[in-house]
Order: structure tokens, then C-alpha cells, then sequence
């Protein structure tokens, strides 16, 4: 069996990045999803026979609104503790201004904490095994994948899915992301996987395959970097429609041409304006039916549940950048 009885592969769908959670052992988490999907994910946790109570650790890949925004809740009311990488906990903990990259990417994320802070090399238990922690940057500076060598699995997180590599923010960590994010593929190209398990999508099952097309992608992005610039912009805003439930038409140019992911990505990436990228990206985005437009508003077209309309507005505690002690 590609994935064992004691691994439950949760493909709960945008907003949410998958959930894989582990029983037989000790019972952990493996990213916890997007905050509007909260009960969406305690259910498939339920259906998997997972009883949230007996949850012990959430372990985050990366600190991306969909895979840490049911953090607060498991922590706060279930009780179960948190751990990421020891460079994003001490930001979030600490409460940096570009903690999650909440604000450059628009995306919410309520204010959690982090327990246990993940170094590479260190090992921890989930279900009946031991994992490896495998930095795997590039998508994010500190990245972590987790690699269980019994059964040959790897929890991916974004660094790479089955038909797509990690977007890069090359406008925040430069050209050398490209570089990183070639290592990453190498260094995960080395482990003897069997069964990949990444943050979107389904399974991997022929790991070589995938990883020798993600180092081609990557490889076209160092040619262009313009390329990573573009699949970043579009992937950023294809989420941005998800959560917001589709932007009203009139609205689509002005929120894009204020958005600090797109005023970086025009400076620094195109060489042009906020308001040219916005256009181009929104062209762009119509010609290859990324985007449909329903109702006076422009929804993105890839499947997805939107949270309730009142859910982005809601309560200040949801929205931890107001809480946030500028760094300056
Ligand atoms: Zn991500």
C-alpha cells in the first residue's frame, strides 16, 4: 500500500492546503488549513477516526495563511501544541511585522503561538514512526518537509505538487530563490521516496518523475526569472479571488494596484507600475480562463469553498496585523 493505514492524506481543497494527520502512535498534524475552513477540517478529521482531543502536536511545513490558520484553534481550545521552524517561530512569536507575510499577501491569519521550534536534522514522532526534519526552502526562506524512511514518505508541504513547483517571491528573497529552491529538489531528489505527499493536489506516487520536472521548471525560471515573477503574481491573486469570494469587477483594478505583493513584483521583477502589472496580470488571468466573471464580481475558476461573506471582516482577533508591533 502506497500510504499506510496510520497516514490520513486529508484533501480538504482550496482555501485549505491538504491535511495529513497521523494515528497508531503518536497523533499529530501535519499543517492545520485555512481559518475559514475550521470546521471543514475538524470534520475530516472526525471522518478519518481522529478524535481531535487526542491530537498531540500540529507541525507546520510554513507559515502560509492555508496551512496555519486553524493553528490558534487547536491550540486555544484543543489544547495541542504547535511547532515550526525555528526561524519563523521566533517571528511569529515574537510578532513580526512580516510574520506569515500576512500583510504583503493580504491574507489573514489569526495570532497563534509556536511550542516547539524545528531545527534540520532533528527527528520527530508522528503515528508509529520517526520523521526526519528536511529544510526545503525556496518557496519560503524555512521551509520544512518531513521524511518517514520505513515506509519511504514525505510530507511536502508547497516545495513541490504533482503538477506544480512552490511559487518563489523572488521580489522578497531575490533571484537567488531559484538556486535555493534547485538545492531543495536535489536534496529531496537524494531521498529514497516512495509516496510524496504534498500541500495541494493529490499524492505523488512516482516522486523521480515529479522532482526531475520541478527542477526543469525551476531550471526555466533561472533562464526567465520573469517566469517565477508571473507565477507567483497569478498564483497570489487566484487566492486572493478564493477568499474573498470573488472581487467586485469595478474593484479588481484598484485592489490589485494596491496590493504590496503586486507593487514589489512591478518594481522589482517587471521594471513597470503597479497599475501596468494589474492590468497585464488581469488580462492575463482572462485569456487563459483563470477567471470567469458571476454576479458583478470576478471569481477565480479553480474549485474551491468560499468562506462566508461576513468571515474577512470579522472579529479584529482573526486579523493579528492590528496587534502587531511594527519592526521597523
Ligand atoms: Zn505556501
Amino acid at each position: 500500500m502506497r500510504i499506510p493505514g496510520w497516514l490520513h492524506f486529508l484533501a480538504v481543497g482550496f482555501p485549505s492546503a491538504n491535511v495529513i494527520a497521523t494515528s497508531d502512535g503518536s497523533r499529530v498534524i501535519f499543517d492545520s488549513g485555512f481559518g475559514s475552513d475550521t470546521s471543514r477540517i475538524e470534520d475530516a478529521l472526525a471522518t478519518a477516526g481522529i478524535g481531535i482531543t487526542d491530537v498531540e502536536l500540529v507541525v507546520n511545513t510554513h507559515w502560509h495563511s492555508d496551512h496555519v490558520g486553524v493553528n490558534t484553534r487547536l491550540r486555544d481550545v484543543h489544547g495541542i501544541a504547535v511547532a515550526a521552524a525555528r526561524e519563523d517561530a521566533q517571528a511569529i512569536n515574537s510578532r513580526r511585522a512580516d510574520a506569515c507575510l500576512s500583510a504583503w499577501l493580504d491574507q489573514p491569519v489569526e495570532r497563534y503561538h509556536v511550542d516547539h521550534a524545528l531545527e534540520a536534522g532533528q527527528t520527530l514522532r508522528a503515528g508509529p514512526s520517526e520523521w526526519e526534519v528536511v529544510p526545503t526552502p525556496g518557496h519560503t526562506p524555512h521551509h520544512l518537509s518531513f521524511y518517514e524512511p520505513q515506509e519511504r514518505l514525505l510530507v511536502l508541504g508547497d516545495a513541490i505538487h504533482a503538477d506544480d513547483v512552490g511559487w518563489l517571491n523572488l521580489a522578497l528573497d531575490g533571484p537567488a530563490a531559484i538556486d535555493v529552491a534547485l538545492d531543495t529538489v536535489a536534496r529531496l531528489s537524494r531521498l529514497a521516496v516512495r509516496t510524496a505527499l504534498p500541500g495541494h493536489g493529490g499524492p505523488i506516487l512516482d516522486p523521480p518523475a515529479v522532482f526531475a520536472a520541478a527542477h526543469a521548471r525551476y531550471e526555466r525560471m533561472r533562464a526567465d526569472p520573469q517566469r517565477a515573477g508571473w507565477h507567483a503574481c497569478k498564483r497570489i491573486f487566484a487566492f486572493a479571488l478564493m477568499i474573498r469570494d470573488g472581487i467586485p469587477l469595478d474593484d479588481v483594478d484598484t485592489y490589485l494596484a494596491r496590493q504590496p505583493w503586486l507593487v514589489d513584483h512591478a518594481s522589482k521583477m517587471f521594471d513597470t507600475d503597479a497599475e501596468t502589472l494589474a492590468a497585464d496580470l488581469l488580462a492575463e488571468m482572462r485569456r487563459t480562463r483563470a477567471v470567469e466573471e458571476r454576479g458583478g464580481r470576478l471569481h477565480v475558476r479553480t474549485p474551491h469553498h468560499p468562506p462566508a461573506r461576513d468571515w474577512l471582516a470579522g472579529s479584529p482577533r482573526r486579523d493579528w496585523l492590528h496587534e502587531f508591533i511594527p519592526s521597523g
